[in-house]
């Protein structure tokens, strides 16, 4: 008999109450297309000589169209003890941000809309006087990331004019934000000075001819260079540009609206003292420091703003109201330094000292010991967090969490995946040879322990996958 007569045909399937529930779920189409393609599998591994070929095939094709209809982009939690962690989304905004946003996505808006007027109205008046007001800005504009800030901000002041930036400050941030690039991306030509370590203002000053379009500081984010260094005060460029008639940018990359040393957090340029030792202009990030959604912010003077807002560039890279919304509640809380605090989780998180995050590594470690059966050992060490996303790279923030090492049974690799492969999958860390979880970031520890039982570190789901 040829086996491939022993398969189902797709009408006896489709009789049967776990198609028709399929159907109520996924829709007949789909349900119909996917044994399609199923049966054809199947009758090449029966020709093949696979007696169980005609078998689960509605089993299959259940869990096919579930995986199909389970969403691709999910929650995890953020164990790997960088606070902004860009692969993992960066800032997690606070619940009125939320809330706002949540408000703006479900209902028509004022969005460009004068409800005094009832005229037309600027999107950007929604945020203006905010940042204004948090920065001594005298305008504002907000576009979708600080890279499409700096864009923006290049491509209006200097498109096709030179750009005078210290060697120093060549960065590249990650993703293909490399300075260089992004000045030729803008249309502008890079005029570099100084050495990687040292730039002095005669630097700039010789630099500056009848096509310098503006001098430019670039924060470093990522790197810091230590030792024999030397870079020049930003009130001395400030007031070199202004002689020659020329504005002076800074790109502050994550550019806190607060004093961070308040809170024993590493110091980061703030945007107020940035505008008051005179830049013209300055840019930074919505979802990095500033604890909100992704989006970009220039702040400066109101002429050069408005030339800004005039570019098409601008409406290409323009927020929607969803980021605008909580963008303008992200901004309300700083208006006040314990309440942004308080109520923003970045800077929660970031502040969160070590004695309550150890308490917490405590308080796991014996039912995260009985979820590893015996398969690996795990115990409370302290370690050190990263604030992330370019932030302060060589200060490090006192942290606590779980430290897994590798037994004959199991590899750190097999651990890490393991925690991978939960519901809400887990990201931890590899450090000196250990799986690391730091708990920094773990505030509600409900969700990761009602999971534990499902931890399956001998791989036995996997197979087969
Ligand atoms: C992070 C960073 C950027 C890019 O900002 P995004 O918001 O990620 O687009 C640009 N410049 C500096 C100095 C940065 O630190």
């Amino acid at each position: 008999m040829d086996p491939r007569s022993t398969l189902p045909s797709i009408d006896k399937l489709l009789r049967q109450t776990e198609a028709q529930e399929l159907i109520v779920r996924h829709g007949r189409d789909n349900v119909v297309g996917m044994l399609r393609n199923l049966l054809q599998d199947r009758r090449q591994a029966a020709g093949r000589g696979d007696a169980a070929a005609g078998q689960g095939v509605l089993e299959e094709c259940a869990d096919r169209l579930a995986a199909r209809a389970s969403p691709s982009l999910r929650p995890v939690l953020n164990l790997t003890g960088t606070v902004n962690h860009t692969n993992l989304g960066r800032a997690l905004l606070s619940r009125r941000a939320a809330d706002a946003a949540f408000q703006a996505m479900i209902s028509a808006t004022n969005l460009e809309y004068d409800l005094d007027r009832g005229t037309r109205g600027n999107r950007d008046s929604h945020v203006e006087a905010l940042i204004c007001r948090l920065t001594g800005a005298e305008a504002a504009t907000v576009v979708n990331n600080n890279a499409a800030a700096v864009m923006l901000m290049l491509n209006t002041l200097a498109a096709g004019r030179e750009v005078v930036v210290s060697r120093g400050e060549l960065v590249e941030i990650g993703g293909a934000f490399r300075v260089p690039d992004v000045m030729s991306g803008a249309g502008c030509r890079l005029h570099e000075v100084g050495t990687t370590n040292r730039t002095h203002l005669r630097d700039f000053a010789n630099a500056v001819n009848e096509d310098t379009a503006a001098l430019m500081k670039v924060h470093a984010s990522n790197y810091s260079i230590q030792g024999f260094t030397s870079e020049v005060p930003q009130a001395d460029l400030a007031a070199l540009a202004r002689r020659h008639g020329i504005p002076f940018l800074i790109d502050l990359g994550s550019g806190s609206l607060i004093d961070l040393d308040a809170f024993g957090l590493p110091p980061e340029p703030t945007a107020r003292q940035a505008i008051r030792d005179g830049a013209d202009a300055v840019t930074f990030s919505g979802d990095k420091l500033l604890g909100g959604p992704q989006c970009g912010i220039i702040a400066g003077s109101r002429a050069l703003v408005d030339r800004m807002r005039a570019n098409p560039l601008k409406r290409a890279l323009r927020v929607d109201k969803i980021i605008l919304a909580a963008l303008a509640e992200t901004l309300q809380s700083h208006d006040d330094p314990q309440r942004a605090r308080a109520e923003i989780p970045t800077l929660r998180l970031l502040t969160r000292p070590r004695d309550e995050i150890r308490a917490l590594a405590q308080r796991l470690c014996p039912q995260v010991q009985t979820a590893l059966s015996g398969l690996a050992n795990v115990q409370v060490i302290d370690c050190s967090s990263q604030i992330g996303s370019g932030a302060q790279p060589v200060d490090l923030l006192p942290s606590a969490g779980l430290a897994f090492a590798e037994t004959g049974a199991v590899s750190v690799s097999r651990i890490a995946q393991a925690f991978r492969d939960l519901p809400l999958p887990v990201i931890g860390r590899v450090h000196k040879g250990q799986y690391l979880l730091d708990l920094r970031c773990l505030e509600d520890e409900a969700p990761f322990l009602s999971q534990l039982d499902r931890l399956d570190l001998a791989g036995a789901n996997r197979e087969g996958r």
